[in-house]
């Protein structure tokens, strides 16, 4: 690949280039139409492109064509039907009618639908998103085209991740404009949300996951002791790549780019074991299929170098968990960063409009920007003392803050700037220093021409919180709008509407050490919220401030967002009941067998020793303390068996939620330290699943 990876990039995908050939010059232009937004696609050209998308994948070896859509599961789904169809004389023709390109007919009963839909009704639409290319994928020998599609019920309501972004989008790019017109802005036409997905993911050997029901089947860990050497040492970040990976990563980047999927960074992240792989930034909803894209050729060439990636936020206990940074900002279709200070960021008006609506977007919808990133995997990140904090505040950057509190005054008159860093080394250029520092900690941080919100979950489709981001703003942006446009004076106007937000929302600016404990009190005095539960976050969804948000910005309907916390209330109780589930079946079936094992092995030494004539007492010792903890964990064991059946019994989502929460999660919590414990002494010999150490160690 790399003489020519330019050549090969994009080379699967049916991108503009490819289109401007295939396609009769005035379907190009009609269809470029409809991706600029003009215009709905015109049904007489979608034959057209039809054919054309069709001869150019079976040049490509495509047998198949099919609708890939995401549904509520957060991941992705596809059914396949081949181009063939049977002719009179026994022969076949391959064909691919517009009518097939633009719309399919999946059931959608056995998808989540929050009650949506019920089992007996069965019909869904998918519908082609035209601004997402389609491309060409090889699966083993099978190879298909891919149309990236929405999602949605009989009668009209979403059941996927894409519709809701894409309504959000519009929403954005309509108050934006507004936002930019009273300005004086007459250059820009649309405006689009970008975003790059940092990817983070746990990469171990496939031995050890093919000996872990609780990978298997969880995607995390659910016992295992903590190892003599953890990530303590902070000698893996960024480390030098370890060949096995490091040709798994090549082979990774070389799938992307031929699916034009721009992976572009890779490194060792935090945790030993732990990775990730940024793209270069692109429209939101094409970040979003990337996105889903890349988690699952991770794990698909993973299984080639005989490796297993793990996407899950939480693999392991006491290490870093994963999460995705989510880099997010606003450009014009002229070219323009609407995020980008320049060089004096106190006289850019349209910057400080956009910086402050963020501002104020996320401490009014803090607790809607939180539940966007709720899930059972992510509540062991958010507040346990490492990534960002279950506490939403925004890091500005001591720049930027200055600028902030010039404005609460009235008006800002000056920019800091960054200088000059000088190393004291004769050979060394003086470097160009940045205006602010960069803090990690912060889960909402800007970084120089953009937001990067970084509780994301690592296993979670980056269109929740995409989309409840567009909306969020775009809500206050049409406020800021209402007024702009009925101004006299739109630029003293808008002066006094950034000095109200500067007052008002100072609140949530915080450029301190997120994890430090003196926050959470901090946070606690300005009246910031902190849900660390999964449950009591999603419960907040439902108030009527973000069901009047979705609904005055035509993303969600009031139907469509009671569904979505109930999908989202059910996963988390199903998750939960796996973990606890294979917990059961591991303890019962794999660690009290071994345990029992062992105590008769040392009750044997008691036995054999004592009847030599010698003392057992460090024998007898041993036995007594591995059938303590064996008493233990068959005890917990047995707990955890009833208060899952009692969990499970619950019909109400909510109270069902609670009851996993309140009443399973801390007798899962009382198993797995019986059984660490074990781990600890048990003969190695006999201990039936690998240990942290050598999965996190061994490459
Ligand atoms: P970090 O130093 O934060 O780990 P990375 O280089 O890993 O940074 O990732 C930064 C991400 O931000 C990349 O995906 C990059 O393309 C993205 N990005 C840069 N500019 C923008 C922008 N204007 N809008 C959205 N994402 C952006
Ligand atoms: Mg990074």
């Amino acid at each position: 690949m790399p003489e020519n990876m330019t050549g090969a990039f994009g080379r699967n995908v049916f991108n503009e280039a490819t289109m401007r050939e295939c396609l009769p010059k005035n379907v190009f232009k009609s269809l470029k139409c409809t991706l600029d937004g003009k215009q709905p696609l015109d049904p007489a050209t979608a034959d057209v492109i039809a054919n054309a998308m069709k001869d150019w994948a079976i040049e490509k070896g495509a047998t198949h064509f099919c609708h890939w859509f995401q549904p509520m599961t957060g991941s992705t789904a596809e059914k396949h039907d081949a181009f063939i169809s049977p002719t009179s004389d026994g022969k076949t023709i391959m064909e691919f009618s517009g009518k097939e390109l633009t719309q399919g007919e999946p059931d959608a009963s056995s998808f989540p639908s929050g009650g949506l839909r019920v089992t007996f009704e069965a019909r869904g639409y998918t519908a082609w998103d035209c601004t997402s290319p389609v491309f060409v994928k090889e699966d083993g020998k099978n190879i298909t085209l891919y149309i990236p599609s929405a999602f949605c019920s009989y009668t009209g309501e979403s059941l996927d991740k894409k519709t809701p972004l894409l309504r959000s989008m519009d929403a954005l790019n309509k108050q934006a404009m507004r936002v930019l017109r009273a300005l004086g802005n007459t250059t820009a036409n649309r405006v689009t949300a970008t975003l790059g997905p940092e990817q983070e993911y746990f990469l171990i050997d496939r031995s050890f996951y093919a000996k872990r029901l609780d990978l298997i089947l969880a995607g995390r860990t659910l016992f295992g002791a903590k190892p003599p050497r953890g990530q303590e040492l902070d000698d893996h970040y960024f480390g030098s790549l370890h060949e096995r990976v490091a040709s798994f990563m090549n082979e990774v980047n070389n799938e992307l780019w031929k699916l034009g999927v721009t992976a572009k960074t890779q490194h060792n992240e935090v945790s030993p074991a732990q990775y990730e792989l940024a793209p270069v930034f692109s429209t939101v909803n094409v970040a979003t299929d990337h996105n889903q894209l890349t988690m699952e050729t991770l794990q698909k060439v993973a299984l080639r170098h005989n490796l297993v990636c793990l996407l899950h936020e939480k693999p392991f206990a006491g290490v870093n968990g994963s999460g995705k940074h989510n880099n997010w900002s606003v450009v014009t279709d002229d070219g323009v960063n609407l995020l980008d200070p320049g060089d004096t960021p106190h006289d850019n008006m349209v910057f400080l409009v956009m910086l402050c609506a963020v501002v104020s977007a996320v401490d009014k919808y803090a607790k809607l920007l939180r539940a966007s990133v709720a899930n059972s995997g992510n509540e062991h990140r958010l507040g346990a003392n490492e990534a960002p904090p279950a506490i939403v505040s925004v890091f500005l950057g001591d720049q930027l803050t200055d600028i902030f509190e010039q404005l609460a005054k009235g008006s800002a008159k000056s920019s800091r700037q960054g200088g000059e860093l000088k190393l004291g080394v004769s050979t060394l250029p003086p470097l160009p220093k940045d205006c602010t520092d960069r803090n990690r900690t912060s889960p909402f941080a800007f970084t120089g021409n953009k937001f990067e919100f970084r509780m994301v979950g690592s296993t979670q489709s980056v269109s929740g919180p995409s989309f409840v981001l567009n909306t969020m703003v775009a809500d206050v942006l049409s406020d800021i709008a209402d007024e702009l446009e009925k101004a006299d004076d739109a630029r003293a106007t808008a002066q006094k509407i950034l000095q109200k937000i500067a007052i008002e929302h100072a609140k949530i600016v915080f450029n301190g050490d997120n994890y430090a404990s003196e926050w959470v009190t901090e946070a606690e005095s300005r009246g910031l919220p902190n849900i660390r539960s999964t449950v009591e976050s999603l419960k907040s969804i439902l108030s009527k401030e973000n069901l009047d948000l979705f609904s005055k910005h035509g993303v969600l309907s009031e139907h469509e967002l009671k569904a979505r916390t109930e999908v989202l209330l059910e996963a988390y109780s199903m998750q939960i009941n796996i973990e606890a589930e294979t917990m059961l079946n591991m303890a019962k079936r794999q660690i009290l067998p071994s345990c029992c094992v062992y105590s008769t092995q040392l009750g044997n030494a008691v036995a054999a020793v004592s009847a030599a004539g010698v003392g057992a007492e460090t024998q007898t010792k041993m036995l007594k303390h591995v059938c303590g903890l064996v008493a233990t964990l068959e005890q917990q064991t047995e707990a955890l068996e009833k208060v899952t059946a009692k969990a499970a019994s619950v019909e109400d989502s909510e109270a069902q939620a609670e009851s996993y929460r309140d009443d399973v999660v801390p007798v899962m919590a009382a198993v797995r330290a019986a059984a660490d414990e074990l781990e600890m002494v048990v003969d190695a010999k006999l201990w039936p699943l690998p240990v942290y150490a050598e999965m996190l160690f061994v490459r």
